[in-house]
């Protein structure tokens, strides 16, 4: 495993690798991280080495997608331990670039996708979203990979990028993979190091809920969306820590809102979707709805 820490140091090592390899099409993987990796990056990581030639991974606390009272500066670092959870998944390539590399002067140019990015964790941490899909654009032209791949943890995320991607002709498929998550059901994040014992065993009210909903659409398929958001509210309510940001039902992958009185069965796949601040802790869960599709065996 190479690690790297400038674009064109990187480029040239990609270069060599794809030369190195006697394929006619060598296909390049990429899975870009904030680091302080677990095994939901480590997810990742598998399906980019089972799908792909060349895996590389990045690791950049991404200064722009932070709001000025977030926790960049604190956002948790451990590179040493990243390497070893890296080369353990068999990465080819860590791209690990410093501020400075990625931002020479602060960037003019910022890409907004509009319509994706107003509701859910847009709402809530304005300009959030151009961060990312800025920062994603960059390193997209910079790995050029074929296939990059993301959490469904960050489902808005998902298709925000999945947009972009169509919209600007991006020769890069974003393969979205499944959340990774503790024996308990708490979904993996780098952020779950902040949280106290007690915020801890209240924020399994998360996955909880987000179950309930999973039980309800399969018990009670008619159950009206305002049912179902009222059923995972209260669950999460019974925290008495947990301070909700949103509880919000949407279309997926379009994040249209639904209303109230529409019955599950009426629609196509939504998602449950929560952002709950334990203490100072803000914690995101999702879970996809899926209609369950008649196959007939005749
Ligand atoms: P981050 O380092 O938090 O920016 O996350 C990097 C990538 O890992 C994103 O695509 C996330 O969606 C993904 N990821 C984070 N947590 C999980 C998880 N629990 N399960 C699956 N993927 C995850």
């Amino acid at each position: 495993m190479i690690t790297v820490r400038t674009i064109q140091e990187l480029r040239s090592q990609i270069a060599g690798m794809k030369k190195q390899i006697s394929k006619p099409e060598v296909t390049v993987g990429f899975v870009p991280t904030m680091g302080y990796l677990h095994e939901g990056h480590a997810s990742l990581m598998k399906q980019a080495r089972n799908k792909t030639d060349i895996v590389v991974l990045s690791i950049f606390v991404n200064p722009i997608q932070f709001g000025p009272n977030e926790d960049f500066e604190s956002y948790p670092r451990d590179e040493k331990r990243d390497l070893a959870v890296a080369e353990k998944e068999g990465v080819d390539i860590v791209f690990i670039p410093s501020v400075k590399e990625m931002y020479p002067q602060p960037t003019k140019t910022t890409i907004k996708v509009a319509g994706l990015t107003e509701r859910l964790c847009g709402a809530s941490r304005p300009g959030h979203f151009d961060g990312v899909t800025t920062v994603v654009a960059k390193l997209f032209n910079i790995v050029q990979p074929d296939f990059a791949f993301f959490g469904m943890k960050d489902a808005q995320q998902v298709a925000v990028l999945s947009q972009m991607v169509a919209d600007l002709n991006m020769p890069v498929t974003i393969v979205p993979c499944p959340i990774m998550r503790e024996d308990d059901g708490l979904a993996l994040s780098s952020r779950n190091v902040y949280l106290s014992s007690e915020e801890r065993s209240q924020a399994l009210c998360l996955s909880r809920s987000l179950s309930l909903a999973e039980k309800a659409s399969k018990e009670r398929p008619d159950i009206t969306i305002g049912e179902l958001r009222s059923l995972v509210t209260a669950e999460i309510k019974k925290s008495p820590v947990a301070v909700i940001d949103y509880v919000e039902i949407l279309t997926f992958p379009g994040l249209q809102p639904v209303h109230e009185e529409q019955k599950l069965t009426d629609l196509e796949d939504v998602i449950v979707a929560l952002a709950v601040k334990f203490g100072k802790t803000r914690l995101i869960d999702n879970h996809r709805l899926q209609k369950v599709k008649v196959v007939s065996h005749v």
